[in-house]
């Protein structure tokens, strides 16, 4: 028996009496558990625990932290970065039964939500109450709140609304060594003391599971609209996107850009529809406004935005029908992206005044180093945050260029999903010495026995 066999023995030991509920082992532990939607390679997990209680998971965590035994946390296993897919001798931890949600509170808007909630359940029960929670992916039918949290998920009204982050109002916590942190109240302003929730934020399961999170919600806008519009290049799409801000203000709350190679290979797939021709690249566009006034206001804007060129074609969706085609759109970009092998993704952000040159010069170098590589862009415009994909035998050069271009044009190693196991190696491109050196400090001060996430952000240190 090695080391990691006794260890597991011993754990196994200290936790005989959770209920049966509360652990898996071998059949019982389905493929699915083996890694998420990235494409880093994971193992199928020799034990996946599955608390029901914060007193159950405080338990294991503290068993975990006295064997150093390293965990890695799932959610909906979701992710495109590879963090909850599971490395050799990791035991997996599912949040899965925390689903229950609180009845709302009427005073603050605000939603007391369980870490295995899936975003489309919270979105459902806000939208039964009149209210909205406005952050969006197209994984909403996975994706849980202790995901999105760990991630700081962005999507598409970001621009808008912030990320995950910015909708936070409280979380619950269990340390590593088993410690429960819990601030769920309903206060918008309170800074009496550090601001610990924020250290659970984006932090991808690093320093805390997240257990619950109180969730400010938006009132549901009184009217909305989205249009499909079609551009003739990323120059006229920016342009546009800066005169819709003038414009329109805060009533513009998502601006993605589709690429024409995506359009037209969505299009081709046939699943969702793409009612303007192919051939030009697409924006989507939505206001939230308040009547009718706010349409035609979107109206002229675009009507204006022809007349000066920078739109060719333009569709707007005014029924809640017509706009949940046209967002169907956007998910069928994702969709696409998954049907095709050999294919990579870069979740880059790089500010407006250099997307341009750092696309055309990184897809010029990829062409070069492989003539025969795919290119396929999308994403949150609004934000900068483009999704770079590329179809590739040669993934490693790319990701050379990739990377090399995302330092050189001081752009974001990923925009919102994380680092994960893929990019932790990575992270010097973007942060200094400094910078890591504090992020070790916080993880050896909170996790001193490495065991939540290992390898996963923080690259390993050399031994
Ligand atoms: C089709 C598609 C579209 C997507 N669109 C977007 C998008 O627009 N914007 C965006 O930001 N992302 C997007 N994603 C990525 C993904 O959905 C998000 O990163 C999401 O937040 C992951 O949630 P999850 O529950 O699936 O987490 P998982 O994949 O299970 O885990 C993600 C990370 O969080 C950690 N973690 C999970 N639960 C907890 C917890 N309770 N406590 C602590 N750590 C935890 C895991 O260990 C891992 O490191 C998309 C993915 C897909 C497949």
């Amino acid at each position: 028996m090695s080391g990691a066999d006794d260890r597991l023995a011993a754990l196994m030991d200290l936790l005989a009496d959770l209920p049966p509920a509360a652990v898996l082992t071998g059949t019982s532990i389905g493929a699915g558990r083996s890694a998420d939607m990235s494409t880093t390679p994971g193992v199928r997990p020799r034990v996946v625990f599955r608390p029901g209680s914060v007193d159950e998971l405080s338990r294991i965590l503290a068993v975990c932290h006295a064997l150093h035994q390293p965990v890695v946390t799932q959610g909906g296993l979701t992710g495109l970065a590879g963090g909850a897919s599971p490395a050799e001798g990791e035991v997996a931890l599912s949040l899965e039964r925390f689903r229950a949600i609180e009845p709302l509170d009427a005073d603050t808007g605000s939603v007391l939500c369980g870490a295995g909630v899936a975003l489309a359940t919270l979105q459902a029960t806000a939208a039964n109450e009149g209210y909205r929670f406005p952050i969006d992916l197209g994984s909403r039918g996975t994706a849980t709140v202790g995901g999105m949290v760990a991630t700081n998920a962005g999507g598409i009204r970001a621009m808008r609304h912030g990320m995950m982050r910015d909708q936070i109002l409280g979380l619950e916590v269990v340390l590593a060594d088993g410690t429960v942190l819990s601030r769920l109240g309903t206060l918008a302003k309170d800074n009496s003391g550090f601001d610990l929730k924020h250290l659970f934020c984006g932090t991808e399961g690093t320093l805390g599971i997240v257990t619950r999170a109180r969730l400010a919600l938006q009132p549901q806008p009184r009217l909305n609209a989205v249009a499909l519009i079609a551009l003739p290049d990323l120059a006229a799409a920016q342009t546009l996107l800066q005169r819709l801000r003038q414009d329109l203000g805060a009533q513009l709350s998502a601006f993605e850009f589709i690429e024409r190679r995506v359009y037209a290979a969505v299009a081709a797939l046939g699943q969702v529809r793409t009612p303007l021709a192919s051939g030009s690249d697409m924006g989507l566009i939505e206001i939230e406004g308040i009547d009718g006034h706010d349409v035609d206001a979107f109206q002229a804007a675009l009507a204006d935005a022809v007349k000066a060129g920078l739109v060719t074609d333009a569709l707007i969706g005014t029924s809640a029908r017509e706009q949940d085609d046209l967002w169907a759109l956007r998910d069928g970009c994702s969709q696409m992206i998954f049907t095709l092998s050999d294919t990579w993704g870069f979740d880059i952000g790089v500010d407006a005044a250099r997307l341009r040159p750092f696309l055309s010069q990184t897809e010029a170098q990829i062409l070069t180093a492989d003539p025969d590589a795919r290119l396929w862009l999308f994403g949150h415009l609004g934000d900068g945050n483009i999704h770079f994909i590329v179809t590739t035998r040669h993934p490693s050069t790319v990701a050379d260029i990739v990377y090399a271009a995302i330092r050189r044009f001081g752009g974001a190693l990923s925009a919102e999903h994380g680092l994960g196991r893929e990019k932790a190696a990575m992270l010097s491109l973007v942060r200094s010495d400094a910078e890591i050196a504090t992020m070790r400090r916080l993880k050896a001060a909170l996790d001193p026995h490495a065991i939540l996430n290992p390898g996963r952000v923080l690259p390993a240190e050399a031994p």
